[in-house]
């Protein structure tokens, strides 16, 4: 077995914040709610093929247009994944199907429908991110992202889900919004979409911390032992729900996976994702326990706080993206100060690491801002850098002004939790750059709009404290 050895090149990829974008847009016009029950059926794995068929009731105009939610990285999540094979009304009657760029409608199809349909989880794995943040399923299981495998009545408010899974025996079934073994019952048609689910025989731990429920379902084999990621996982969440308050959910799910790119001798792949209530974290099967403090805790906490910037304080698009990843891969730092995972001397040499990376794009003519790195999500490899290091360093600048600003008063962590509670009293507010500019204001009494549109928005070279370049 290879070890993690000092000095081994690292990728990590961190997650998106808001992983799912909603692909169609929701028709106006009469919305009657209906009900949905899905049945999920794997009968055979090895051939990556989901059956699905969805009951659906209450359903009142002429026609019904089946939708889903495409992958951010849309490209690689075709529309083709869905065979749509049959719908039948109450009275068993065959109903005409067509499709309608990415919907398929289903005519005269008042009352009671169902409809059968499969996706094909293989064969779309044209990119490494595609392997990344895609499902996968096997003879040993896998893990299914909702917006893989459902398709949902667009337009309409869906009142009541339910997902049965018939899933092959000894599997086992990890979702977010899991109501007993096989069955879920997701509070709303994103939540359905935007969860990750494992299936499979998977290793489990659960855990109360800090009155929340956080499972783990693991499946590989690691250098380290599942107790170890149990205990990382712990001391991270404990110290964010300490910090920030409750997030929004009772239940968190983490999906533990090897990464899939373990061919180079050298070069460690850390991944994750963040879903409304569950987290998919790929890790190298070689990090030993050591290892397991430092990139992977980074990913675990990365991932987890979301909760609080991502979901809690929800963006609209990418718009605020830079800020969402660029403070949460800031904070998962200082995640794992506050647990002692990580001291401040490493936090610096992890960041003059990254700066050296990325230093050469901030010289050249291809420089671009981390707010236009923020939209451009997950497209190419050195963007994505842009806006995870990119992000990560205005952060770094931002706490430093806040702090100067504030006579060393306030800090961006302040900011947060100014933010945090201003999205608990605000339930439908959207964070705009508006609202950044308006909180920033109230907390240290000054206007920041120049700061923003030069740092953020625009290419002007930031004023790094010594820390970061290295310099003495
Ligand atoms: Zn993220």
């Amino acid at each position: 077995m290879i070890t993690a050895a000092r000095g081994l090149r690292i990728a990590v990829g961190v997650g998106l914040g808001l992983a799912l974008v909603l692909f169609l847009q929701l028709r106006g016009g009469q919305v009657q709610p209906v009900t949905a029950h899905y049945r999920v059926q794997i009968e055979s794995p090895e051939e990556g093929i989901v059956h699905v068929r969805l009951d659906l009731e209450g359903h009142e105009a002429s026609r019904l247009f089946l939708g889903f939610s495409a992958n951010a990285v849309a490209k690689s999540a075709p529309v083709s994944k869905f065979r749509v094979r049959r719908a039948v009304d109450a009275q068993g009657r065959e109903l005409a199907i067509s499709r309608d760029r990415g919907r398929w409608v289903i005519e005269r199809s008042k009352g009671a429908i169902t409809v059968e349909y499969e996706t094909h989880l293989l064969g779309q794995r044209d990119s490494d991110y595609a392997r990344e943040v895609l499902s996968r399923l096997d003879a040993e299981g896998g893990r299914l992202l909702g917006s893989d495998i459902f398709l949902f009545p667009v337009g309409r408010s869906v009142t009541d889900l339910k997902v049965t899974f018939e899933l092959p025996p000894g599997w086992a079934l990890f979702h977010p919004f899991q109501t007993a073994d096989f069955e879920a019952a997701p509070p709303t048609v994103r939540s359905l979409y935007n969860s990750a689910i494992a299936v499979g025989p998977y290793r489990s731990t659960r855990r109360q911390i800090e009155g929340i429920d956080v499972v783990l379902a693991v499946q590989g084999r690691f250098a380290f032992g599942d107790d170890d990621l149990t205990e990382v996982i712990s001391e991270v969440v404990s110290q964010q729900i300490r910090r920030f308050g409750m997030p929004k959910r009772s239940r968190y799910v983490f999906v533990v996976n090897e990464h899939p790119d373990q061919k180079d001798p050298d070069l460690l792949h850390y991944f994750g994702l963040h879903f409304d209530g569950s987290m998919v974290v790929l890790i190298d099967p070689r990090t030993d326990r050591r290892r397991l403090r430092r990139e992977p805790a980074s990913l675990c906490a990365h991932e987890f706080f979301h909760n609080w910037l991502g979901e809690l304080v929800r963006q609209k698009g990418y718009e605020m993206n830079w800020f969402v990843e660029g403070v949460t891969t800031w904070y998962a730092y200082q995640s794992l100060i506050a647990t002692r995972m990580l001291d401040r001397g490493s936090f610096a040499q992890e960041v003059r690491k990254r700066y050296r990376r990325i230093a050469p794009r901030l010289d050249s003519n291809e420089r671009i801002s981390v707010a236009s790195a923020g939209q451009q999500v997950l497209q190419d490899p050195s963007t994505t850098q842009m806006l995870y290091s990119g992000g990560l360093f205005v952060a770094i600048a931002l706490d430093e002004a806040i702090r100067r600003s504030s006579g060393g008063q306030e800090s961006l962590e302040d900011l947060l939790a100014m933010l945090f509670e201003e999205a608990r009293r605000d339930a439908d507010g959207v964070f705009t750059r508006d609202a950044l500019e308006a909180a920033l204001g109230k907390l240290t009494g000054q206007d920041w709009r120049t700061w923003l549109e030069a740092y953020a928005y625009g290419e002007d070279p930031l004023d790094f404290p010594d820390f970061v370049t290295g310099a003495r």
